[in-house]
C-alpha cells in the first residue's frame, strides 16, 4: 500500500534541450559502433548522466590530456570550443566528432564578425564556464566577461561596447546588467543570444511548479541552468527541492495525498525524471 499515496507528475516540458539532447546521441552512436571516444570536459552538467555514459565506454578528459591525445576521436560537446581546441585537434592528429549546438556556434560566429568589425565585446556570463571560455576565443583580447553589475567596473570600457549573452543567461539579469551599464553613460549594442530552449522555459516552469504542492527539482549541482530555473521554481513555489538523484528525495517533505511535479533543467535527463518519481511514487 502507498503509505503517502503522492500524485506525481513529470513536467512536459522538461527534458534535455535539442543541443544537449544532439550531443548526447551522437555520442551513443558513435560508442554503439564500437568507436573508441573521448569527450572533452563534461558532456553535460550533470553527474549522473556523466556515469551512465562512462559505462558505456565514453572517456571524459581534461584539456591537460587533450594536449597530450594523439590519434583518436574527440567529441567536442553542446557548449561549442574556443577555435585553438580545432587547431589542437589537427595537429595532434585527433578526429573532432563537432557537437557543438547550432545556436552556440551561431553565436560565436556573431561575435567573430564583431571581433572583426574592431568592436569592444563584453560577454555577460560566467567566467570560467565552458561555453564562456569558447565565446572568448572568438572574441578575441580585450574582450570582457562580466556575470553581474558588480563584476565589471564601466570606467574600464570604452564609450560604445558590444553585449553579447552567455545562452543560459536570464532575462532579468541581462536587463540588471544593461540598465547598469546605461545609466553609468554607456552605449549598449545589445545582442540578447540568450537561447530560446532557455528563457522560453520560464514561464511553464513558473505555472507547473505553482500548480503543483510540492516541486521536485532534478539537476546537476554544477549546471549554473538548474540553479537558474530551480530559483524560479522555488520563488513559484516555497516547497521547491533541489535533488541530484532520487536517493535524495526526503519523505518529509510531503504529507498524504500532496501533488507532486518533477521537473528538470536543459541538462537532465528523462530517465532521471522518471527515476525521481518513481521513488516519489514509492513512498
Ligand atoms: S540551452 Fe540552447 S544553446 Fe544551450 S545547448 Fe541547449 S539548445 Fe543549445
Amino acid at each position: 500500500m502507498n503509505a503517502l499515496n503522492l500524485q506525481v507528475r513529470i513536467d512536459p516540458r522538461s527534458g534535455f534541450c535539442p543541443g544537449v539532447r544532439k550531443a548526447v546521441e551522437k555520442a551513443g552512436a558513435a560508442l554503439e559502433g564500437g568507436e573508441e571516444l573521448y569527450c572533452l570536459g563534461d558532456i553535460v552538467h550533470n553527474d549522473e548522466e556523466v556515469k551512465r555514459l562512462e559505462g558505456k565506454g565514453l572517456v571524459f578528459i581534461d584539456y591537460d590530456r587533450f594536449r597530450e591525445l594523439k590519434n583518436k576521436t574527440v567529441l567536442f560537446r553542446a557548449h561549442g570550443e574556443p577555435p585553438s581546441s580545432y587547431a589542437l585537434a589537427a595537429a595532434n592528429n585527433n578526429r573532432v566528432l563537432d557537437a557543438s549546438c547550432p545556436v552556440v556556434l551561431n553565436l560565436q560566429q556573431k561575435i567573430g564578425r564583431a571581433r572583426e568589425a574592431g568592436e569592444h565585446i563584453l560577454i555577460y556570463g560566467k567566467k570560467g564556464h565552458p561555453e564562456v571560455i569558447g565565446l572568448l576565443g572568438h572574441a578575441g583580447e580585450g574582450a570582457q566577461v562580466a556575470n553581474d553589475p558588480a563584476e565589471i567596473d564601466p570606467a574600464s570600457l570604452p564609450q560604445a561596447v558590444t553585449m553579447f549573452c552567455q545562452t543560459t543567461q536570464t532575462v532579468e539579469g541581462l536587463s540588471r546588467m544593461t540598465t547598469f551599464l546605461e545609466e553609468a553613460g554607456l552605449q549598449i549594442r545589445l545582442h540578447d543570444t540568450i537561447c530560446q530552449c532557455v528563457s522560453g522555459r520560464y514561464p511553464g516552469l513558473k505555472a507547473f511548479a505553482a500548480g503543483h504542492e510540492v516541486l521536485v527539482f532534478v539537476g546537476g549541482q554544477t549546471s549554473s541552468n538548474a540553479r537558474a530555473l530551480f530559483d524560479a521554481c522555488k520563488a513559484a513555489n516555497p516547497n521547491s527541492y533541489f535533488v541530484s538523484r532520487p536517493g535524495e528525495v526526503q519523505s518529509d517533505w510531503f504529507v498524504a495525498g500532496h501533488s507532486v511535479g518533477v521537473t528538470g533543467s536543459a541538462s537532465t535527463p528523462l530517465w532521471q525524471l522518471k527515476a525521481v518519481a518513481e521513488v516519489l511514487g514509492e513512498l
